[in-house]
């Protein structure tokens, strides 16, 4: 299928492997140029390289953390305007309810909430004066179904949800379409220190702490950075213009719910 974004402009934070690659590498298979983002330089410019010359798009590496206002203001300088915005970061550390200070709040917030609500604010702007834009931010599965363990990720990510719900009404008049995809388990290194953590605490190997969580997943498997940035690249498509403030579950279908 064509989605009619060649030549398209986009940003992907987060993108050096998992799920953000994915994302990347959908949108550079469609003909979008690319500005991509991690911490890591070595590993980002690896990435953009790589990325490019299979692709045959412009993929500009910007190393800087997304979740800090002088990283973003790098970022943005890089990307002046964006026709497609993907944004996306490392998500916060599992713990008890209990435990986690105000601190640990502020930076669960700043990475999984207030990052993606300043990109926003920073790029839909223009893409509204332009007429054209699409947005989609990565948050998870536990915006549906809290994750006990992760209730840093649970709290910021619903308030993302929340915002993103009245904002991608507010816009989408201007040919602007914000959705959010919410992951399930997928094949990345976030999953392997997530199953590290279980293995650990279970006294189980890493194989025994994944077959046991896919044997709970309807597909049996995990999902993986590809199927997921089919997803993305479908939401940033111009097929997706009637597709407004959703949030679309890609978890193989572990959600038990009828709608
Ligand atoms: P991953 O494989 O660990 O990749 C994370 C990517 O984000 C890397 O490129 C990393 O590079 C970059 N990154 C992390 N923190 C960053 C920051 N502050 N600024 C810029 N780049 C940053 O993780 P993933 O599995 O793709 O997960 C992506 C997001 O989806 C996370 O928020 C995760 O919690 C969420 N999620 C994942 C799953 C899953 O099963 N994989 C399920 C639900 C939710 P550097 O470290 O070099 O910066």
């Amino acid at each position: 299928m064509d989605l009619g974004i060649k030549g398209k402009r986009g940003l992907v934070c987060a993108a050096s492997k998992g799920l953000g690659r994915g994302c990347a590498e959908a949108l550079a298979a469609a003909g979008v140029d690319l500005v991509i983002n991690s911490r890591t330089e070595a590993e980002i410019t690896q990435t953009a390289r790589e990325i490019a010359e299979k692709y045959g798009v412009s993929v500009v590496p910007v190393a800087a953390d997304i979740t800090a206002e002088d990283g973003r203001a790098k970022v943005l300088a890089a990307v002046g305007q964006a026709d497609i915005l993907v944004t996306n970061a490392g998500g916060p550390p599992p713990g008890k309810w209990t435990d986690w200070s105000r601190d640990d709040f502020i930076k669960a917030l700043d990475a999984n909430m207030l990052s993606a609500i300043a990109l926003m604010q920073a790029l839909v702007p223009g893409m509204m004066d332009r007429g054209w834009g699409r947005v989609v931010n990565i948050t998870s599965q536990s915006v549906r179904s809290p994750i006990p363990a992760l209730g840093l990720s649970n709290a910021a990510r619903t308030g993302l949800t929340g915002f993103v719900a009245g904002m991608s009404r507010q816009v989408a008049p201007k040919g602007v379409v914000v959705n959010n995809i919410l992951p399930g388990i997928h094949a990345t290194a976030r999953a392997d220190s997530l199953d590290k953590g279980v293995a650990d605490q279970a006294g189980i190997t890493m194989d025994e702490a994944r077959s046991r969580r896919q044997a709970n997943i309807p597909t049996g498997t995990y999902g993986t950075a590809e199927d997921f940035g089919a997803t993305c690249a479908f939401l940033c498509s111009q097929h997706a213009r009637f597709i407004v403030g959703q949030n679309i579950l890609l978890d193989g279908g572990i959600g038990n719910a009828t709608i």
